[in-house]
């Protein structure tokens, strides 16, 4: 825990502290998000492209919070006069800097731990394998951005044996910044592969970048097969006298991996060590995990341990639980299971996730006890209980026989019970209503019996949503925006087939500026599930005009006639300055007032005053397309001359907008004010498809395998004819879930044990049939992947001859979304 009195702190960060100095600071936050908060904990104001923590001191002031660090320039002290500021010139530095000082205070040994893939595992593995005999802390998830690194460091327990904190850059210039608060003793470098390469020019000088954390330490353990980073520890090596600690394929490393063998469910590991070879095995087969667990072995070597102890320690490798999975549960609840390694750090991302489900009234976490902590279990669990009243749960069940015995420190409204068969014994369905609930159970309670409860269990075909993928994808466009333009979102068509409230709250958790829907009801929807972003309505029906009002929807308004009669309806209500958007045709010719509407609608503009143009837009046409980009200029003209008329006769600079995503990655001159992000948040580019992640991955299982006789047919009217014996698997999707029927005898593909089956005779409306001859092992209950990351959903649109935009917005609603977030 933190200790610093303000003052301290003050100086720490070369501040001006404006109140109480000897107010003593036990942790610190940038969340503004925060249910309620104790006096104690000190708020960073932080200052993003398009987030300002300074607009929420107000609001966290309302909710106990007492202390604040701010910029000089937003000094406002004086309206909370029992707060206390400290102003700093730039407050993300500050927390970089207090965080330095806070690692320079600890005097355990840190592990440092960068490198394109594997980081988290390899910082979670270590921490299994070290804390049998040490006290471990480590970083939350993947706690290791700039702002992650150094919340991380004042976050983890001072009193520890070891350390291990893993630190991430996504473009250059940023490790510099981590080094000093990470400061490791032992680094290691885990490999380098393709992420965030958009900003860097080769793998070089991305490699480079990350080899920064290590300038410091005495120990660099990597693979010497990635030869970048192999030549970049030499220079360092040769510049600050480091120790390197190896391991390679070749000869010539400290540890060399001979031979791997594989059976169905592990590896054996034959590792060289001085001349003498050990067997390692492992319970996992494939090869990411094969090089996580060298540089575990790696590490585990250096630190000393023999070699019996490691491969016992090695044989006992858990799978590290990345994900969180939000699904549908009984009675209108949503369900969020997280059976991460609990900590306290993947407790707090959880009950984010928790505070995000707007749809529901009601919060409920169940936790089981918190096992591995490394703290004193009445800290513990009184930080436990100060985190979920911070974040806002309602009802708290805590399942254990050390968590019941602090039952005390739980406010509100409480159950405990001694173990998970006390808590079903005491289970009834009627009381779990149109809540979100959160799972949060370290692995010997075997939650999954609690979730089997809860769940739907609905064993079929499952539309599987990648919440970080969304939020990478959301992130890549917004890295391409000038700063202070807006971002709307088009969540129309159940946000292009992913999902409603679901897509909308993490959207809103995230700060996009506004949503755009099709159509009011969809609109409707959202508002009913608690989303109060503003929202765009693209095709406002003139009947919907009062719901419009009564839900806050903002119309897009394209013609004299929906003018007219959406400021009579306005008039009617008494309603004035109401937002609308201009649409202007200037090219597509499906809705919109065209340029030579202009001067018309800028004198009828004129007089009214029921509403407020909050925007002028158009749309383009063919933004994907070079060979339209005279036409798209040419639009883009037209746009600029109309909207520049409509706002000078308005004496007012409505918001001017025109991109779409394709617009976004090659029109940057054209952003005006906004942009309107649609197909690239859910994963698809016409231009740079390898900066985005999959989103959507479409999923079902083998229902049934028969063996057939070569000259059989397969499906209705004997379409597909087997010309050899064959293996047949049924898998229960169909044209009716929006898999289509041209993709019918061989034209399609889907993905099993990680090779392609074609689709063998016609699908049928539920069902349809693939060819797995060729494939071995496949069991019944097997996954089947009919679009993701491979088959993609580009190569099926291309198949069929059709666009992505198609294909996702197809997905039937009978197929069951499910939301999952590392
Ligand atoms: C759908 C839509 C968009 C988003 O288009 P994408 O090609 O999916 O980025 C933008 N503007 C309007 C008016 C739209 O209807």
């Amino acid at each position: 825990m933190l200790n610093y009195k303000l003052d301290v702190i003050s100086k720490i960060l070369n501040g001006k502290l404006n109140g109480d100095a000897d107010l003593v600071i036990n942790s610190v936050t940038i969340d503004s998000r925060l249910a309620n908060a104790s006096k104690n904990h000190l708020f960073f104001a932080l200052i993003g492209e398009r987030h300002n923590g300074h607009q929420f001191i107000g609001d966290l002031y309302s909710k106990g919070i007492r202390a604040f660090v701010i910029s000089h320039a937003k000094n406002q002290h004086q309206q909370y006069p029992d707060a206390s500021f400290i102003a700093v010139d730039n407050t993300l530095k500050a927390l970089q800097q207090f965080a330095a000082y806070h690692r320079s205070q600890l005097n355990y040994t840190i592990i440092g731990v960068t490198g394109s893939n594997g980081k988290t595992i390899v910082k979670e593995w270590l921490a299994q394998l070290l804390s049998f005999d040490r006290k471990v802390v480590r970083s939350p998830k993947s706690y290791n951005s700039q702002v992650g690194v150094a919340l991380s460091v004042l976050g983890i327990d001072t009193n520890a044996d070891i350390g291990i904190l893993e630190a991430g850059i996504s473009r250059p210039n940023e490790m510099a910044n981590l080094e000093p608060i990470v400061k490791p003793q032992i680094g290691i470098f885990t490999n380098l592969g393709a992420a965030h390469q958009e900003n860097f020019d080769d793998l070089y000088s991305k490699a480079k970048e990350k080899m920064h954390l290590f300038k410091n330490c005495d120990t660099l353990i990597y693979s010497a097969d990635y030869p970048q980073i192999d030549e970049l520890a030499h220079e360092l090596k040769n510049k600050h006298a480091i120790k390197l600690f190896t391991w390679s394929k070749n000869k010539g490393a400290t540890l060399q991996l001979q031979k791997v063998d594989k059976d169905s469910t592990s590896a054996t590991l034959h590792v060289l060590y001085k001349g003498k070879e050990i067997r390692i095995t492992i319970p996992f087969t494939d090869n990411a995990s094969i090089e996580n667990a060298m540089h575990c072995i790696t590490t585990l070597i250096h630190l000393g341990h023999t070699n019996e102890q490691i491969t016992s320690l090695m044989a006992r490798l858990q799978p590290v639980a990345m994900r969180l999975e939000i699904k549908e549960a009984i009675n209108g609840c949503t369900l969020i299971n997280d059976s991460y390694n609990s900590d306290l750090g993947s407790l707090s991302i959880a009950l984010d996730l928790l505070a995000q489900q707007r749809q529901h009234k009601k919060r409920m976490l169940i936790i089981s006890d918190i096992l591995q902590s490394g703290l004193e279990p009445g800290i513990l669990y009184s930080k436990v209980a100060t985190m979920i009243d911070e974040k806002g749960v309602d009802k708290t069940i805590g399942i254990g026989n050390e968590i019941i015995k602090y039952s005390q420190y739980f406010k509100n409204n409480t159950e405990f019970y001694l173990n998970n068969q006390e808590f079903l014994h005491a289970f009834t369905r009627q009381e779990y209503k149109d809540t979100a609930i959160l799972l949060k159970g370290s692995r010997t309670f075997q939650f999954e019996r609690i979730s089997a409860v809860l769940e739907h269990k609905l064993h079929r075909t499952l539309l599987e949503i990648d919440l970080n993928a969304l939020v990478h994808n959301l992130n890549y466009f917004r890295g391409l925006l000038k700063p202070n333009v807006k971002i709307m979102v088009m969540v129309k068509a159940f946000s292009y087939g992913s999902g409603s409230h679901e897509i909308a709250n993490l959207l809103q958790f995230h700060r996009v500026d506004y949503l755009g829907v099709a159509f009011i009801d969809e609109g409707i929807a959202l508002r009913e599930a608690g989303i109060t972003l503003p929202i765009v309505v693209l095709n406002p029906e003139f009947g919907s005009y009062d719901l419009m009002i009564e839900y806050n929807l903002e119309p897009e308004i394209f013609s004299f006639s929906s003018l007219n009669n959406f400021t009579n309806v306005l008039s009617k209500h008494g309603v004035t300055n109401y937002p609308i958007h201009l649409k202007i045709d200037t090219g597509m010719h499906r809705l919109g007032f065209t340029p030579n509407d202009t001067p018309k609608l800028c004198s009828q503009l004129d007089s009214l005053t029921s509403i407020r143009v909050e925007s002028i837009f158009s749309h383009l046409v063919a933004t994907d397309d070079s060979q339209h980009d005279k036409f798209t200029l040419e639009q883009v003209n037209r746009f600029e001359t109309a909207s520049l008329q409509i706002a000078k006769a308005l004496g007012y600079k409505p918001m001017l907008h025109i991109l779409n995503s394709a617009g976004i990655e090659r029109f940057s001159q054209y952003q005006f004010d906004a942009v309107r992000l649609g197909i690239g948040l859910y994963g698809i580019s016409s231009v740079h498809q390898k900066y985005l992640e999959n989103v959507s991955t479409l999923k079902t299982f083998v229902a049934q395998l028969h063996e057939i006789d070569a000259g059989e047919t397969v499906g209705y009217n004997r379409m597909g004819i087997v010309k050899q014996p064959s293996i047949i698997a049924t898998i229960p999707i169909g044209y009716a879930d929006g898999l289509n029927r041209r993709l019918s005898n061989g034209k399609g593909n889907v993905m099993v044990k990680g090779k392609l089956a074609p689709i063998i005779g016609n699908i049928s409306m539920d069902t349809c049939m693939i060819d797995v001859t060729s494939i071995p092992l496949v069991n019944e209950g097997d996954e089947v992947i009919i679009f993701g990351n491979k088959p993609s959903v580009i190569e099926i649109a291309k198949t069929l001859e059709t666009i992505p935009y198609e294909v996702l917005t197809s997905i039937s609603r009978r197929v069951k979304r499910i939301y999952i977030q590392e």
